[in-house]
């Protein structure tokens, strides 16, 4: 099946006489005949017993993303960030270390920097743009895996995913692509040798800002007995003895992700959200071409403003990720734009305090166009040295184009644009 049709049907089929929506399983706990039934599934968890990590709801969403992101198992979460969390600690303990790109969400940054070291686990940054020395000189013994983002939010950079995929590769560790503002419809991070992919499914995905939620999707390409996993080459005494790659081959990853962690931790989605998620999902693919078709028409109206310093926008040619959007995001480059108003901090704000159809959110990749100043909100904590370093002016704004009418979006930046 093609994406579209993945979009509507992977996932949930109904059977005779079932209904034809995938429906809301609103249990938390399921009957079994026997306790040798019970017990069976904890040696092969291939059906839900406790909605704290499996619900019937959930897990057909999980089957879709992963069909849309040519993965063998995916597993949903309660947050992006969650996902996030889980994707490093299903193969970091304490004095461990994993190397990320510099330019991934401020969330993500702060829990690589300051949250995870309090629990042993260092981060190492290296700029997106490294190239394959500098990147390599960053592993150490003791890393574990090197993560980037597909389009990094918000300052706009473009993974060229290859090449770190070359480098994690022949260190034997895998390359963790968050892929949130591409989606599997514009990119698909695993055919170009990423190994996990871990989603927000708060943004495009769901599209509608309906429900708060996160995805990882395992490839089941990674070969974890390499010797450097032995977490999953030997027994989890915390699991009967379970050996992940003996007993579940290249769904290793992602049953070990659910089976000790989800099942410790319990930041999994309810069946509600699953639903909610589900109904963005089966319009995924139309609205990503909307999305991308709006944001570059506002990409160059920008461009062309004498009130806008700079435009981000890997879809424009002339931006610094053309090249590289080009090869990794040939359908377009989805419609967050981020612009330096000039002039810096007031006329920044004096622009978003002046739209009217676009509001001002702490959200991004709506159907309803959103702007947010990241200098004052989302990266409040940092000087105005730290924000350059950071790849945010202070006078940055992230539009987030939406799915209304090119003209009326169009008209509404232009009045802002003309109170500064
Ligand atoms: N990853 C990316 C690229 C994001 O943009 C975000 C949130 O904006 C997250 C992860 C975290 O997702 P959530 O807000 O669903 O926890």
């Amino acid at each position: 099946m093609k994406d579209e049709t993945k979009c509507l049907h992977s996932g949930y089929t109904p059977e005779n006489g079932g209904p034809r929506v995938m429906p809301i399983v609103q249990s938390t706990t399921y009957r079994f005949e026997s306790s040798a039934q019970m017990a069976a599934l904890f040696d092969m968890p291939t059906a839900p017993m406790y909605s704290r990590f499996a619900n019937p709801t959930v897990d057909a969403v999980e089957q879709k993303i992963a069909d849309l992101e040519g993965g063998v198992g995916a597993m949903c979460t309660s947050s992006g960030m969650a996902a996030v969390m889980l994707s490093v600690l299903n193969l970091c303990s304490a004095g461990d270390s994993f190397i990320s790109t510099g330019t991934v969400y401020g969330g993500s940054v702060n829990l690589f920097s300051v949250t995870l070291k309090k629990y042993g686990i260092e981060c190492i940054f290296v700029d997106c743009d490294a190239d394959e020395d500098t990147i390599r000189r960053a592993v150490k013994p003791n890393t574990r895996l090197i993560f980037g983002e597909t389009i990094a939010n918000p300052a706009l950079t473009v993974l060229d995913i290859e090449r770190f995929a070359r480098v994690a590769h022949e260190n034997n560790i895998p390359l963790i692509v968050d892929n949130t503002f591409a989606t599997p419809v514009l990119c698909k991070p695993f055919e170009f040798g990423a190994d996990i992919v871990i989603h927000s499914t708060s943004k495009y995905m769901d599209g509608h800002a309906l429900q708060c939620g996160g995805v990882i999707v395992d490839s089941g390409r990674f070969d974890w007995t390499c010797g450097k996993f032995p977490e999953f080459t030997e027994p989890d005494e915390s699991y009967h003895g379970i050996v992940y790659t003996k007993d579940f081959g290249s769904m290793a990853y992602i049953i070990k992700a659910r089976m000790q962690l989800m099942r410790d931790m319990g930041c999994y989605p309810s069946a509600n959200s699953a639903f909610l998620l589900n109904l963005g999902l089966e319009t995924l693919s139309l609205r990503m071409e909307r999305y991308c078709e709006n944001g570059r028409k506002v990409a160059e109206y920008l461009q062309n403003s004498p009130k806008i310093e700079a435009v981000r926008y890997a879809g424009l040619p002339g931006d610094k990720y053309y090249a590289l959007a080009q090869k990794y995001l040939p359908k377009g480059t989805c419609g967050v734009i981020s612009v330096d108003v000039k002039g810096g901090r007031a006329p920044a704000g004096k622009f978003i305090d002046s739209l009217k159809l676009a509001s001002c959110e702490v959200h991004v990749a709506d159907i309803r166009t959103c702007v947010l100043h990241p200098a004052s909100t989302t990266h409040r904590q940092l000087t105005d040295a730290q924000l350059i370093a950071a790849g945010v002016n202070p006078g940055m704004v992230r539009i987030s184009v939406g799915l209304e009418n090119i003209d009326d979006i169009l008209s509404d930046i232009e009045q802002a644009l003309a109170q500064i």
